[in-house]
């Protein structure tokens, strides 16, 4: 049986770079992306020059019809073996005091809620021997003083997620793990408001630099595959000794 896999948040950053990693693995993808089409054609574009089959569509994890037409269409495919739940924002770093409520809002409804109602459309579907990647942060355990703690207490819901969704799903012959990524260049720091952290936070980090995304998409291709047969509910942290 082939390996058939959606991504959220395909188009940049570490969805784009596990997209690439799986298709040259193996992988058919179906991934969706909010906004940047041209992001998304050229992943779709690099998983095809692998020989794989994939599809791009435009699906926000916290619109539930655009979710459920990602998944329909990655049915269209064949059986799914994989979700990696990936598409996350932060909101602008600063004191907790500070928090606005609809940032909070946001980081629940993108990266938790949109987390569950991906998993559910992947539990529904999966058979024994698929996998669930959840893309959590290093920040869950570090809590972000100072840049954004509601970001972090969300990403460790992530790991809870995790460890009671391998446990449900066990029986099933499903796996689900984490990846807890430290800091890593890509787009998402623009957001935070600081666009060159992945550089100034860097002197914080114990191997002294910030990690690539490729770096992230290689722990997310293990705990996907084969060599990852008996690792459910772990957290593998990916973040240069943070
Ligand atoms: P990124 O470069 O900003 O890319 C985010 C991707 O998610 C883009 O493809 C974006 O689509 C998509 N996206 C954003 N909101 C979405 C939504 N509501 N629905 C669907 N897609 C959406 O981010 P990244 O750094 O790769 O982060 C990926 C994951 O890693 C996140 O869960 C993040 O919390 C986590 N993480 C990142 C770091 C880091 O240092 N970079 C560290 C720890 C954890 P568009 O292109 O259309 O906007």
């Amino acid at each position: 049986m082939g390996s058939i896999t959606v991504i959220t948040g395909g188009s940049r950053g570490i969805g784009a770079a596990t997209a690439r990693r799986l298709a040259r693995a193996g992988h058919d993808i179906a991934f969706g992306y909010r906004r940047d089409h041209d992001a998304a054609a050229a992943v779709l574009a690099d998983v095809r020059a692998a020989g794989r089959r994939g599809l791009a569509l435009p699906a926000d994890t916290t619109d539930p019809d655009q979710v459920a037409a990602l998944f329909d269409a990655a049915a269209d495919l064949g059986q799914l073996t994989g979700l990696v739940n990936n598409a996350g924002i932060t909101s602008p770093i600063g004191p907790f005091v500070d928090l606005d409520p609809d940032d909070l809002r946001r980081v629940v409804d993108v990266n938790l809620i949109g987390y569950v109602r991906c998993a559910q459309h992947a539990a529904r579907r999966m058979g024994t021997g698929a996998a669930i990647v959840n893309v959590s942060s290093a920040a869950a355990t570090l809590g972000s003083p100072g840049e954004y703690v509601h970001y972090a207490a969300v990403k460790a819901a992530t790991d809870t997620l995790t460890i009671g969704l391998a446990k449900e799903l066990a029986p099933r012959g499903i796996r689900v793990n984490a990846v807890a990524p430290g800091i890593i260049r890509t787009d998402i720091h623009a957001v935070s408001g600081v666009p060159d952290r992945a550089d100034s936070a860097a002197g914080r980090v114990p191997l002294g630099r910030a990690g690539e995304a490729d770096e992230v998409a290689g722990a997310i291709a293990w705990l996907l595959g084969p060599d990852a047969s008996y690792t459910t509910g772990a957290v593998l942290r990916v973040a240069g000794g943070l």
